[in-house]
């Protein structure tokens, strides 16, 4: 790698050295080669992309699923210097003649777009004119409907980008790792010759944990659990709505800085929630799975799951969001089995392949929050990994060497 690079790392991004595989990615790109970059959540997949638009003459086009995620970079990027700008429906016509101006004049960096505004007409007649450097694909799992999170518009990304530029350079990225969904992914984007980069799954700073749902108890522990990291910034999950509503309030009576989160509320609330959070300035967001993707807040204590999720795959993308600054994140789930019971009863107007393909997702769920084995074992083993030895930190561990230890007394007291 060239010496300008690692400077700049360090210039621009203030790091004083790569992660993992970012150093190979980052130079892979800059030879122009496809690249695929599948990475768990917090490792740092946006330098990957960041750093070698910085470098490359032109403007890279970043392809990312949700507002409240694009603006969150784009001010994190401005923050640093770097000329990032982003193109989708909240900006007036004004705004966005601006910001076309600025990649015109070559001197925008990166430009951020929704899948929606790429393929608008204007958009590509626009960025056929600009000097583009690489496309990078963030969030690629959204290609594929057996992901978290499909998102139809991104499946026709392959083919608006071969009419704006049939030669750039793609880089997808994405925290999924099912086999299935890469193939998907590869597939789609036309990508099966890319060069694949995928690390390891294992979140060893993050400490899993079951406890069962019942009623009132859950809540007084709820209370209990936020009192006990007070000031610490975490996420509540909830599944509907209304049980946002319901949880944020409960909390607030209970005299914790919490405010909820989901589609439902208006966007200029949502932005607001979101800003204050990671300005510090609220503790804990009650939220639907809305939030999140993407949000970058490097300190989030904990992740609680108050429902169960849909997946075990969606589970661990919501819990890859606390400790992203490889400190200690306690993940929580408040697990009964009526929830899937619940859960599955959703599905029953959808089509009987897609109601039998959750229902597994479902089963798979279950089985980790009812599992008496390592969880971190069974996490990876999901991912298609294996991990020789329990990793001690999770309640299934710890619980065992409560009751080893416990053996060890006994026998002890029997010798004597
Ligand atoms: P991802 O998209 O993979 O979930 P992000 O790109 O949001 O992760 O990065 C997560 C965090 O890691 C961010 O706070 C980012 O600033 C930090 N980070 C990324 N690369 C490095 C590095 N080389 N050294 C130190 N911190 C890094
Ligand atoms: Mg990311």
């Amino acid at each position: 790698m060239e010496e300008n690079v690692k400077s700049d790392l360090k210039k621009i991004f203030g790091f004083s050295q790569f992660r993992g595989n970012q150093e190979l990615i980052v130079d892979n790109l800059l030879k122009q080669r496809n690249t695929f970059v599948i990475m768990p959540t917090g490792a740092g997949k946006s330098l990957c992309y960041q750093l070698p638009a910085v470098v490359k003459e032109g403007t890279a086009i970043v392809i990312s699923p949700l507002i409240a995620l694009m603006k969150n970079q784009v001010d994190q990027l401005n923050a640093i210097g770097i000329n990032a700008h982003f193109l989708n429906s909240t900006l007036t016509k004004s705004e966005a003649t601006k910001v076309k101006n600025e990649v015109l004049k070559k001197r925008t960096k990166l430009l951020y777009v929704a899948p929606e505004s790429l393929t608008k007409e204007e958009n590509i007649a626009f960025l056929k004119e600009a000097q583009l450097s690489f496309v990078a694909i963030d969030e690629a799992h959204c290609i594929s409907e057996w992901g978290h999170d499909f998102r139809p518009e991104y499946r026709k990304i392959k083919s608006i980008v071969g009419q704006i530029a049939p030669h750039l350079p793609i880089i997808a990225l994405t925290a999924t790792a099912t086999p299935k969904v890469q193939q998907d992914i590869q597939r789609n984007l036309q990508m099966e010759e890319a060069d694949l980069f995928k690390s390891s799954f294992n979140r060893t700073n993050l400490f899993y944990e079951v406890r069962p749902k019942v009623k009132n108890e859950s809540k007084k522990a709820l209370i209990k659990f936020i009192k006990q990291h007070k000031g610490k910034s975490g996420i509540i999950y909830c599944l509907s709505r209304k049980k946002v509503e319901e949880i944020a309030e409960l909390l607030k009576v209970n005299q914790i800085n919490a405010a909820p989160y989901h589609a439902g509320l208006d966007s200029s609330v949502r932005i607001k929630t979101q800003d204050d959070f990671l300005n510090e300035e609220l503790d804990v967001i009650v939220a639907t799975i809305a939030f999140g993707m993407g949000i970058d807040k490097p300190d989030v204590r904990y992740v609680i799951h108050y429902d169960v999720p849909k997946s075990l795959e969606g589970y661990y993308q919501e819990t890859g969001r606390a400790g992203r600054d490889g400190l200690e994140g306690h993940c929580l789930m408040f697990y009964r089995y009526e929830d899937i019971i619940k859960l599955d009863k959703f599905n029953k107007d959808k089509a009987v392949t897609e109601r039998e393909n959750a229902k597994i997702l479902l089963q798979e769920m279950s089985a980790y929050a009812e599992t008496g084995v390592c969880r971190r074992k069974f996490i990876l083993n999901y991912f298609g990994e294996t991990l020789e030895e329990d990793c001690g930190f999770c309640d299934n561990c710890k619980r065992e060497r409560v009751t080893f230890e416990g053996m060890d007394d006994v026998t002890t007291a029997l010798e004597a």
